[in-house]
């Protein structure tokens, strides 16, 4: 019963059958397959070429009506190559042979065509060589996009495996199929992995060699809060697997029970617990009384689902829902956040050696007016509804802010000359996500009304260590002394301004942390949904004065370690009390 170990991106424990999936459009993932599966991949492969055969033959029909009859040939001999018997086998022999997917074993037939004329001169030659290749990288992608559709049909859910922790990935099959995603590479806090966790299945990253040890459709327990993977697990480890869920359960009942009350110390002391949403449908994946509002939407997540860029009306009308379904309740809208890893598959962005410190965010948005005057217009509109706050992400200096806040007046005194109905006062914040940004927090703070910090990003450029790159994970701490002294002077800075103060990133998720967030001076959190009833609870169990106490002692740990472990113990007198379900109701309003 072999294990493997990783780093922890999600917790939660999952049983279930593995689907291996291709990491990224464009590049062939391998895995094995088990000698009784061996024939039903060749029947997979099988139905890939009837597949392309079809859709061949459909193109070909399609350029002889509008007359192409010569054009046509190049279908007649793509159809020669597919049929071609001594291909076939060779594609089936490294399958059945190797026990590879089908998908890797085409690949290597597409590898082997440009091997065979590498060494040949001329454009001729070498056209040929792509000739006789089109016709199987189209099998080798229909087998890729077959895969999705199959999947989705079947009403099984399933632990999906890739290479890489991407956007795509996390998003390749409707979440509540998903039971767990597990990674080869990968870091904990790429936009897959912050994904991943507020979809809430367990997820780990960084697991050595797990393509070539996984098979399809093997079996495999996940639990990720250990982050470790036991492939084919006994009877011992299903026992107390479900065991473990029955506490999870038991547990869960017991939070349960503050869902709905105000989210304030026993002495009275006010910490906002609000969720953040990744798409409008997130909203129906939780009960809105669990929080306080919404403390960030990242709106690039809508549009990334589409094929083309979404219009105001259509933005305004997604906005329009969350806006109702918060009934009453703060939503905090972030302007589009693209760029990096978060890629629109309808615009081409230029490519860029170090993206992460490139054109992304809000530096996108001040170039592209029309696509930030076409968002804030969705935004304002929205403002009629309900509570709507726009919130700026990457924003490095004050001039920043006056730019956008002078066009964010263009467009408001436009929608009102058009007689739209908009809010009289719309709250504006910026992300703190880049340490400059700290250093001139007394300048921001007199130019908006709240702000926001992006612990994901903060860390990253804190520390110059690239959040997407599991090469460097190790050095991706959140929990450095420097992190925990920055957050406590944005703390102390905000509150002595008076100005509202919100922590959005990751690192609010966790109970214990979110609790030194409150004794550090901010005044809200912002989390994936599922990690609100923990945060609550722990808010309604703890003085004030302990939470400040606690503060005091991250900031004064002199390691890392020693910020973790005195986490650590917070977070077990946390679970002990969640344990005794002693219902923190008495004190606190
Ligand atoms: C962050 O950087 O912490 C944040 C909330 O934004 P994102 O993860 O979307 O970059
Ligand atoms: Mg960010």
């Amino acid at each position: 019963m072999p294990s493997i170990k990783g780093i922890p991106v999600a917790p939660g424990l999952a049983l279930g059958k593995v689907h291996i999936i291709r990491a990224k459009p464009g590049t062939v993932a391998q895995w094995s397959i088990p000698e009784d599966a061996v024939d039903a991949e060749v029947a997979r492969l099988g139905a890939a070429l009837d597949a392309a055969r079809e859709l061949l033959n459909r193109q070909r029909e399609i350029v002889l009506r509008s007359g192409g009859e010569q054009e046509a040939g190049i279908f007649a001999v793509h159809l020669a190559i597919l049929d071609d018997p001594s291909a076939v086998s060779q594609v089936e022999k490294r399958l059945r042979e190797d026990r590879v997917n089908a998908e890797w074993a085409v690949q290597a037939l597409v590898d082997s065509l440009y091997q065979q004329f590498k060494g040949l001169e001329g454009d001729s030659v070498r056209r040929y060589a792509e000739d006789l290749s089109e016709p199987w990288v189209m099998v080798r992608d229909l087998l890729g996009t077959r895969d999705a559709e199959e999947v989705s049909a079947s009403e099984e859910k399933v632990v999906l495996a890739a290479a890489d922790l991407t956007p795509q990935v996390v998003t390749f099959i409707e979440r509540n199929r998903i039971l767990a995603v597990l990674t080869e590479t990968g870091g904990r806090f790429s936009h897959g992995a912050v994904l991943a966790r507020s979809f809430g299945f367990p997820t780990v990253v960084a697991l050595p060699n797990l393509m070539a040890r996984l098979e399809q459709d093997m079996e495999v327990l996940v639990d990720g809060d250990r982050a470790l993977v036991t492939l084919r697990p006994d009877r011992d480890a299903v026992d107390e697997f479900i065991e473990g869920q029955r506490q999870k359960i038991a547990r869960q009942g017991v939070l349960a029970t503050v869902s709905g009350m105000p989210s304030v110390t026993p002495d009275g002391h006010p910490l906002g617990v609000h969720v953040n949403l990744e798409s409008v449908r997130d909203i129906e994946s939780f009960d809105v009384k669990i929080c306080d509002g919404v403390g960030l939407l990242r709106t690039e997540f809508l549009y990334m689902e589409r094929t083309q860029f979404p219009t105001e009306e259509d933005q305004y009308r997604l906005y329009r829902r969350v806006v109702d379904a918060m009934d009453g309740r703060p939503v905090v809208l972030r302007v589009l956040d693209i760029g990096g890893d978060k890629q629109l598959p309808y615009l081409q962005m230029p490519k860029e050696n170090n993206p992460a410190l490139g054109w992304r965010g809000i530096r996108v948005m001040v170039e592209w007016q029309d696509l930030l005057r076409v968002q804030l217009r969705a935004a304002l509109r929205a403002t009629a509804h309900g509570e709507v706050r726009i919130l700026l992400p990457m924003i490095s200096s004050v001039e920043q802010i006056k730019r956008v806040a002078e066009i964010m007046n263009r467009v408001r005194e436009q929608l009102v000359s058009q007689g739209y109905e908009i809010s009289q006062r719309v709250m504006l914040g910026v992300m703190i996500e880049v340490p400059s940004t700290v250093w001139v927090l007394p300048e921001i703070l007199q130019l908006v009304d709240f702000v926001s910090v992006g612990t994901n990003d903060l860390v990253q450029y804190l520390l110059a260590v690239d959040r997407d790159n599991s090469r460097v994970s190790e050095l991706y701490d959140p929990f450095h002394p420097a992190v925990v002294r920055v957050l406590s002077r944005i703390g102390s800075v905000c509150a002595e301004a008076g100005v509202p103060s919100s922590v959005c990133g990751e690192l609010a998720s966790d109970q214990a942390a979110a609790l030194s967030l409150l004794g550090m001076g901010f005044t809200s959190i912002s989390a994936a949904p599922n990690f609100l009833p923990e945060i609550r609870y722990a808010v309604r169990t703890t003085p004030i004065a302990q939470a400040r106490q606690l503060a005091q002692d991250l900031v004064e740990a002199k390691t890392s370690k020693g910020v973790r472990q005195r986490l650590a113990q917070e977070r077990r007198r946390l679970y002990q009390a969640v344990k005794g379900g002693n219902t923190p109701t008495e004190g606190a309003s």
